[in-house]
């Protein structure tokens, strides 16, 4: 409090830390924001799932002596909470991705086991595009972090490259050792992203198109993940994409700088 501040005699007062004051302010006020939105985000998004399911229970309460009927119903009874259940492990890993628990331990991990583990974890869905995944690049890479974490960073990629993609394409994954990180790119034939998008897909929930993200099943939570997963490695990652061509997605994560480069990685051609 401002009472009972008394000065010794013949200094000059210190400069009252208004400044600091008003930028607190204005952060926390922010923060708040961001947090109410996303609250509101959320609220929205679990309400879509929840009143088709509960619509559906309906459904198939009316549809009792339609045998096909209840097969139909239940089979989108299946989906919603499939989409359901995503929505919520999404959300459990974002708030864990984004503070308040500590960091787990970084330990060396190998860039091809990461590669392997995230398609696999895309493979069903893929040949259910009848999209090949081809696995390229850089063998032998160490970074530095957490492997599930990063199993989940390039499933996320691979997964919407397999989303936004039509048939008989190609997908490709590939890992690099570029300036001290592990460049490891997903590149998709897809539908692309228009310009003005480009930079705001890594926002959480945001969508390119509401109506054509909705028959993927997104959450529009993937590349906010991605994004908090680059962040808490020391990486980053960004996106080059054309409409109607393509995309491909960079993630670059630090090398272990303890382990040595493979010899066998061919010379940088660029
Ligand atoms: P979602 O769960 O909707 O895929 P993401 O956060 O993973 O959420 O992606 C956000 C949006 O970015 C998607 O809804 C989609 O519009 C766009 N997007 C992401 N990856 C691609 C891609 N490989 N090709 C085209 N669009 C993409």
């Amino acid at each position: 409090g401002v009472h009972g501040v008394r000065l010794a005699s013949g200094t000059t007062p210190p400069p009252a830390p208004v400044a600091l004051v008003l930028i607190d302010v204005t952060e926390t006020r922010r923060v708040e924001a961001v947090r109410r939105d996303f609250v509101a985000n959320v609220g929205h998004e679990l309400k879509t799932p929840v009143g088709a399911l509960a619509l559906l229970a309906e459904a198939i309460e009316g549809a009792a002596d339609d045998p096909e009927a209840v097969q139909r119903f239940a089979g989108r009874i299946a989906h919603e909470a499939d989409r359901l259940a995503r929505l919520v492990r999404e959300l459990i890993d974002l708030s864990r991705l984004q503070g308040g628990e500590p960091l787990p331990e970084f330990a060396p991990v190998d860039v091809d086991t990461v590669l392997a583990e995230a398609v696999d974890r895309t493979r069903t869905a893929a040949l259910a595009k009848q999209l090949e995944i081809v696995v390229g690049g850089e063998t032998g890479l160490v970074v530095r972090g957490v492997e599930s974490q990063l199993a989940t960073a390039v499933t996320n990629l691979l997964a919407n490259a397999v989303a936004y993609s039509a048939g008989e394409n190609r997908i490709a994954v590939a890992a690099r050792a570029r300036s001290g990180f592990a460049e490891i790119t997903v590149t998709d034939s897809g539908i692309g992203i228009p310009r003005k998008d480009r930079l705001r897909v890594f926002e959480r929930f945001y969508r390119v198109d509401q109506s054509r993200a909705s028959s993927t099943g997104g959450t529009g939570l993937g590349l906010a993940i991605v994004k908090h997963v680059a962040n808490n490695h020391g990486g980053s990652v960004s996106v080059w994409s054309e409409e109607g061509l393509g995309s491909t997605f960079t993630l670059r994560i630090p090398l272990d700088a303890a382990t040595p480069l493979p010899s066998t990685a061919p010379v940088d051609a660029s």
